[in-house]
């Protein structure tokens, strides 16, 4: 979940590495470090807990810092606290193998044990130190056959970065289940988790798939499959709105991202959408297949959140039974899933490691399974049947909102072009809307700014908001729910209107602040009869909604749309006001506490 940098080149490698883990910092930022060759061949580790810039300062401090061969890495604690002694990169007792690694050691217990018998002295907590531990253990005096004999042994996933005392010029990689891209430039070859750490350099990757191996060098890399014979790898190129990461004036890449959105839904949309019919592309063959007699969505967080309007959009409009799951808990469940079930998978790094799990499970059940993710070449996208792209870009702030809105927009599509194929006739009229959407996402995001910000002023010293709405609105009031308490601390819980009374209604009290989605026009109504029944109750009440009619004291109005969109124009003014509160609280809006952009671990 962490990222990896590298480098072997001819430039000094220390200030690429600490601007390479500067753009990877968003995936993991509890502690950080790197190893570096120096010119006379010697191996000097850097490691400090806390962000990135404790370990810039120590870099600076510590003076010269010559060498042309380095690894990098920030972290995402997984086993051991986030302290320095365990921070990547760790070293094998007898100094020969340094390594930085994502991912997680399943069987890490059962070989520790075994390297601390044999009397090998471990200095972390960690399950990757029994990586480096291993490979001195087993090494042969070839790196490459090293690997080939000890990778096996490891049991979960790794990327891994490697430096071998005796070969002060080289960089060794491997990879499973975890992502890896090396690129070669103009002044030596680059090793990286992440394409955003590439940006700066190449557009022209290298990427690594599970079981194979690679040596870096300043003039070039080679490729090595699981038993060491050559690999002759043909590179690939980064889409074109994959950016680096930039905050362009804005005060955080959050708030640079909720803007983007209209702009990133219009370009997700464009390819779906041509002369206004809708057209799956490579997905149409899989639609094609056999009568699809159930849909089932599966995503973690806020893709089980876009998921969970995907359900209702299928039905709906589709008229095929669907349901929403929570891809974390599918495995070690029936999975009732078979080759007329289209399962849709759904994951903005493509690495999510339980959807990925969910998504192998679906696969051996028989499911047809269609991937919505966001990066290209991703596990997921090439794991699944069939992908379709959201096209958001480079997402930098851990908390999604522009990877979200593009994911419902592929789901509107998909919907849309299901109740094709069942009905023959295309939903012109919600098509129609759906082309719209992104100029009324435009509208939304200009007027929701000063009534979110005046709703962030009244409340951001609470302790507890409920988020409160039926249908659509009770999927936007999960979604805006967890956008609250991920990045302001406010612990927010969503419920479905109608449920409150069935238990939740107890935990009213005079001032608890309720937010209240009464966006879909046919269940206002029953809505508001909620929103009295905790007003009676003391709540302070916020309400976001569609209709002009309804004239609460804190309300931000949306302009009408299709009544199927709601959820998307209600995000935005949820997003800003997260984002509010956020800021106003003092809290680190893009890199919350304890959290990570791409889990990739299980
Ligand atoms: N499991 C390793 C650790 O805790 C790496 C975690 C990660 O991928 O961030 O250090």
């Amino acid at each position: 979940m962490c990222g990896i940098i590298g480098y072997a080149g001819v430039e000094k490698a220390v200030p690429l590495l600490l601007d390479g883990l500067e753009s990877l910092e968003y995936r993991g930022y509890d502690s950080a470090g790197l190893a570096l060759f120096t010119p006379a061949a010697e191996l000097l580790t850097l490691r400090a807990a806390g962000p990135l810039t404790a370990l810039r300062k120590k870099a600076w401090d510590s003076g010269k810092l010559e060498g042309g061969v380095g690894i990098g890495h920030t972290r995402w604690a997984t086993h051991g606290e986030p302290s320095e002694a365990n921070a990547h990169p760790h070293r094998s007792a007898g100094g020969k193998y340094t390594v930085v690694h994502n991912g997680i050691i399943e069987n890490y217990e059962t070989l520790r044990r075994e390297l601390e018998e044999e009397g090998l002295a471990f200095s972390s907590q960690t399950d990757t130190e029994v990586i480096a531990q291993l490979l001195e253990r087993v090494d042969t005096g070839d790196p490459l056959e090293t690997l080939r004999l000890a990778l096996p042994r490891l049991e979960g996933s790794y990327a891994l970065g490697i430096l071998y005392e005796r070969e002060p010029d080289c960089i060794y990689c491997a990879r499973k289940q975890s992502p890896l891209l090396a690129a070669v430039t103009e002044s030596g070859t680059l090793l990286a988790s992440d394409a955003a750490a590439l940006l700066p350099y190449t557009r022209t990757v290298f990427r690594f798939e599970d079981g194979e191996m690679a040596c870096l060098r300043k003039n070039g890399l080679r490729f090595f499959d699981s038993d060491g014979n050559d690999l002759d790898k043909t590179p690939a190129e980064l889409a074109r709105h994959v950016t680096a990461a930039d905050k362009s004036g804005y005060a955080h890449f959050m708030r640079k991202e909720i803007d983007e959105q209209p702009v990133t839904v219009r370009r997700t949309l464009e390819p779906l959408l041509p002369h206004g019919a809708v057209e799956l592309g490579a997905a149409e063959e899989l639609l094609a297949r056999e009568e699809i007699r159930h849909v089932l969505f599966l995503g973690c967080g806020s893709a089980y959140h876009v998921g969970a309007v995907g359900r209702l959009l299928v039905e709906e409009l589709a008229g095929i039974p669907a349901a929403v799951d929570l891809a974390s808990e599918f495995r070690g469940q029936a999975a009732l899933v078979d080759p007329r079930t289209l399962v849709v998978i759904i994951s903005q790094s493509g690495e999510t490691a339980d959807t990925l799990q969910a998504l192998r499970l679906a696969k051996e059940k028989g499911a047809r399974t269609l991937s919505v993710v966001n990066v290209e070449g991703s596990s997921i996208a090439i794991e699944s049947d069939s992908v379709i792209y959201t096209k958001a870009g480079l997402e930098v702030a851990v908390a999604t909102t522009k990877a979200y809105s593009t994911q419902l927009a592929v789901v509107y599509a998909l919907a849309a072009r299901l109740s094709e194929c069942r009905s023959g006739n295309e939903p012109r009229d919600f098509l129609h809307a759906l082309a719209a959407l992104p100029d009324l996402m435009e509208e939304v995001l200009r007027a929701s700014e000063a009534p979110a910000l005046a709703w962030a002023e009244e409340i951001y010293t609470a302790e507890h908001a409920f988020f409160i709405g039926r249908n659509l609105d009770y999927a936007a009031a999960m979604e805006a729910s967890l956008k609250l308490k991920e990045i302001s601390y406010i612990h927010a819980e969503a419920y479905a209107a109608g449920e409150l009374k069935h238990g939740t209604i107890s935990l009213i009290e005079r001032g608890t602040p309720v937010i209240s989605l009464c966006c879909r026009p046919e269940v206002v109504a029953r809505t508001k009869g909620s929103m009295e029944e905790v007003a009676a109750r003391g709540a302070k009440l916020f309400c976001v909604t569609t209709d002009a009619s309804f004239r609460p004291e804190r309300r931000i109005l949306l302009p009408k749309c299709h009544p199927l969109l709601v959820a998307s124009l209600a995000a935005l003014p949820m997003q800003l006001f997260a984002y509010h509160c956020a800021q106003l609280r003092g809290c680190a809006i893009d890199k919350p506490r304890n959290l990570a952009k791409s889990v990739t671990v299980e």
